[in-house]
Order: C-alpha cells, then structure tokens, then sequence
C-alpha cells in the first residue's frame, strides 16, 4: 500500500474521531451514559474517574482495526485503527495534562490556541449537569472562545502599554 494514502488515512480518521468525540460527548455521554460521564463534570476526588472507561471504549475499536488489519495484511483498517489511537493520544494530552492538569507536565501555556481550548473546555465544565452543555467538542473550538482569548490578550497588552508609558 502507498504510504502517504496510508497517512492520508489516519490524518482523515484523526479529524474524523473530533467529530466522533463531539457527537458522543454531546448525546451519548450527556445522554444514556452519563452515569460514566458524570463524576467528570461533578469529581469525587480520586484518581481514576468513571469517565476514563471511555479511554477503554474507544481502544477496543482501534486495538482491533490494528491487529485484526495487520494481520489480514488490510492496510486502510489498520491506518483507520492507527488514526484512532492517535487521536486518543491527542485527547489525553489536550484533554487530562493541558487541559485538566492531572499531570504536571506542562507549565501553563500563553499560546492562543492552547488559552482557547482550555476556556472552552472551562466553559464545558462551568455545566455540572447533563442538560444545557456547551462545547462538546475537543480541538475544534467555536469562533466566540477564539474571540474571547483574542480580546483577552489585546487589553492585556494595552493595559500593559498604559503601565509603561506612565513611566
Ligand atoms: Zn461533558
Ligand atoms: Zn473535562
């Protein structure tokens, strides 16, 4: 099999899975299974949440895809099973160090894409309940978060230029 179709196949299935995870984020989670979700948005306080079974969910398509595609030598369903795991190594960094902090990886970031999703995310979280959510979904954030940050980061600097010209 080509390669770059193979590279085309996972970097589709990577952008694909962001809009997997925000239909089943939006429906599924705050729907039936909120049961799982739930202590995601209200935290009980231990180390592993309910939530993180959607980390195992999500594996067992794409373990699959991999072994089961290798195996038959069928490279697009092992590239689609790849394109999955590499989108869950996405989430876990953006979603639990970036944006959650379970680990102290990363110091916090100034970048605007980075201050973005993480007031996005902020603003999922601002809703402890199942109902009335907003920003279900990961890296593709609403142009209004976009807006907010840029706006944000202009007054800093212009309250920051009035500081120095007082000098
Ligand atoms: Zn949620
Ligand atoms: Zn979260």
């Amino acid at each position: 099999m080509n390669i770059f179709l193979f590279i085309l196949i996972v970097l589709s299935m990577f952008i694909f899975m962001e809009v997997v995870t925000w239909f089943t984020h939006k429906y599924i989670m705050h729907g039936f299974l909120w049961y799982l979700h739930k202590d995601h948005h209200q935290p009980s306080g231990t180390v592993f949440q309910k939530n993180d079974a959607f980390f195992l969910i999500f594996a067992i398509p794409s373990w699959l895809c991999i072994m089961l595609g290798l195996q038959a030598k069928n490279y697009p369903v092992a590239a689609i099973g790849f394109g999955i795991a590499l989108y869950g190594l996405g989430y876990f960094i953006v979603h639990e160090v970036i944006i959650h902090q379970r680990f102290k990886w990363f110091t916090r970031s100034n970048n605007t894409y980075v201050r973005t999703i993480r007031w996005a995310h902020k603003m999922h979280h601002k809703h402890l309940e199942k109902e009335d959510g907003e920003s279900f979904g990961m890296l593709w954030v609403a142009k209004k978060y976009w807006q907010k940050i840029r706006a944000d980061k202009k007054r800093n600097k212009q309250r920051q230029e009035l500081a120095t010209s007082a000098y």
